[in-house]
């Protein structure tokens, strides 16, 4: 890999297990160029894992001092990772991602990121059963991110399979299933050019394959999208998880670069 950076990196400022600063430094021992902090932005549905927004001015001042501190040695960008319901939406990052965790039920606002059982009841009580409706509710609201504001990254595209693998609620390969995603595409295109390759559900045992499935990587392809590779990191030995297995995976589907945030600028380096 010519350079070497992650973008999706969860601390204690959020549901990470480690500081910034303990993630700099084994990004250093992993030989990254570059480290980007990610934290989940503030969404009133959750009181657990995202940052309360009186903390965010400690966060911002923490991720500047590390980003003064270590440069020259790595370059270290202040982002977030914002839902498509977070309320406090500011400026003053240097990206942004997307990311869909949230859903308007029938039953009012609902987080569904969690194991095969709570999925499982997830889609019982909120969709009576029909996972496709939850697929659907899913791909409809991911369409919608730009209409919030600018997003840089789309966040874990096909999240919502992530306790899927063994097709215990969902099949990838339903028609149905594919054309939502597929509608979700484009209507992203010409509107958030990235997308992550997202390990995170890889050093968290829930998969063996990151996000987007292959499929879905195809359809990012052939409509112009460039990808980066990100660990959605909650714990910093992961933090270069599978990233070589999926610079080659990226490559066997026929993406000649990915996409890497240097000097401020997204830019296209090899894979
Ligand atoms: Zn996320
Ligand atoms: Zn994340």
């Amino acid at each position: 890999m010519v350079y070497k950076q992650n973008l999706h990196t969860h601390s204690v400022f959020c549901d990470g297990k480690d500081t910034p600063e303990e993630m700099v430094l084994k990004c250093l021992e992993r030989n990254f160029n570059s480290v980007g902090f990610s934290i989940h932005s503030f969404v009133p549905y959750s009181k657990t894992v995202v940052i309360p927004l009186e903390r965010i001015k400690q966060y911002k001042a923490e991720i500047r001092r590390l980003k003064e501190k270590y440069k020259g040695i790595i370059d270290i960008y202040l982002g977030i990772e914002y839902d498509f319901y977070s309320e406090g939406f500011e400026d003053g990052y240097e990206y942004t991602i997307g990311s869909v965790h949230y859903l308007n039920t029938k039953n009012g606002i609902q987080g569904f990121d969690n194991n095969l059982q709570s999925t499982l009841n997830y889609i019982d009580a909120h969709f009576d059963g029909d996972s496709l409706s939850f697929a659907k509710a899913y791909y409809e609201t991911v369409a919608s991110l730009p209409t919030i504001q600018k997003f840089d990254i789309i966040g874990h595209f096909d999240v919502l399979t992530k306790n899927n693998e063994l097709k215990r609620f969902l099949d990838t390969d339903d028609e149905k299933y594919l054309g939502f995603a597929k509608d979700a595409i484009l209507a992203l295109k010409g509107k958030i050019d990235i997308f992550e390759v997202n390990t995170g559900a890889i050093s968290r045992g829930y998969r063996t394959s990151p996000y987007p499935s292959k499929a879905l990587l195809k359809e990012f392809l052939v409509n112009g999208f460039k990808p980066v590779i990100s660990s959605d990191c909650h714990d910093k030995n992961f933090v270069d998880c599978y990233f070589d297995e999926s610079a080659k995976l990226l490559k066997e589907v026929g993406f000649k670069s990915q996409c890497a945030l240097i000097n401020g600028k997204f830019e296209e380096i090899s894979l």
